[in-house]
């Protein structure tokens, strides 16, 4: 029950039904507690986890469900880690989906903090960045993005960070156009091997067709010992990955299941998701040369990282 343990420490045993933990926060004139992280290689020892938490996780769920309002937008306080400081997280009803006819919250990719523009699963990011990979100022960091507000977040940290974006406007590869984006296609990156010590990407590799070629150009461009800190859509259910969509003959895209868009900084239309991923995509990588490949598990109400339990991966070469 460490959701419940968590809420107890904070107001000093005695509980009290959420929402809002700034008044609690403010009392105590501090951060909240560091983040809980823990680390998961194989689905046999993530089920045994899940086993044991199921109570925990329907007392995370009814906590979030209290914190759910009514109205088209609701804010939900919390201590946004990127800004060090308190925040009111804004959510909609944006990215909800149905489970057994019931519309869900899309948790991940809501709660934005209204000063540094970044939703849940961001924040968790620059969170898991600090704590896991750790990098200094002066390292050489790679992002598999550069028009977003959390490139431009990491930019003022990390002046050695180098950003792209796959353009499709006839800029060539490892070229900028005339906004400044750098042109970078995963699969065939212009970077020379062992280029650089990180390499960032969220929710980037759903979107590729041939994500083991990305995988594998990953590898050779970060240093020995490098870390790639990475977030997919993922289904911790499953063993394989579910392909959606693929590349068929003379170029043509098949769609093996409903196509399924998400949301594109550039276009409109959104970008085909290709696949999600299963347990398989741990072994995928270990097979084009990472060393080490772990789910990174995390939940807290006080940094507003909500969505029952929240995954990112990191794997290092
Ligand atoms: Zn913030």
């Amino acid at each position: 029950m460490r959701v419940i343990n968590i809420v107890r420490n904070l107001i000093g045993g005695n509980y009290r039904p959420l929402p809002g933990v700034d008044s609690i926060l403010r009392s105590r004139g501090a951060a909240p507690s560091p983040l809980f992280i823990e680390r998961f290689t194989n689905q046999t020892d993530f089920q045994n986890h899940r086993a044991q938490t199921n109570e925990e996780l329907a007392a995370r769920r009814q906590c979030e469900g209290e914190l759910i309002s009514s109205e088209p937008q609701f804010k939900t306080s919390g201590f946004c880690f990127a800004c060090q400081r308190l925040s009111k997280f804004v959510s909609s009803w944006a990215f909800a989906y149905p489970v057994h006819g019931h519309l869900q919250m899309n948790w991940r990719e809501q709660l934005l903090c209204p000063n540094c523009r970044l939703n849940n699963r961001m924040r968790a990011s620059v969170h898991l960045l600090a704590e896991v990979v750790a990098p200094t100022r002066k390292s050489p960091i790679y992002a598999t993005e550069q028009s977003t507000p959390l490139y431009r977040y990491l930019q003022k940290r990390f002046p050695r960070l180098v950003g792209s974006e796959y353009l499709e406007d006839g800029t060539g590869l490892g070229q900028t156009n005339s906004a400044g984006l750098r042109n970078e296609d995963l699969t065939k990156l212009s970077f020379p091997d062992a280029y650089c010590g990180v390499i960032l990407t969220f929710d980037v590799m759903e979107h590729i067709a041939n994500y083991p070629a990305a995988f594998a150009e990953c590898v050779r461009v970060l240093k020995p010992g490098g870390k790639m800190l990475f977030s997919v859509p993922f289904d911790a259910a499953l063993a394989r990955n579910q392909v959606r969509a693929r590349i068929g003959r003379e170029g043509r895209i098949e769609h093996l299941l409903a196509p399924e868009y998400h949301a594109h900084p550039r276009n409109p239309k959104g970008s085909l998701c290709f696949q999600r991923f299963g347990w398989e995509m741990f072994e995928q990588l270990r097979q084009t040369g990472f060393r080490n490949v772990w789910a990174l598990c995390y939940y807290s109400l006080d940094y507003g990282y909500l969505g029952g339990e929240q995954l990112q991966f990191l794997a290092e070469k």
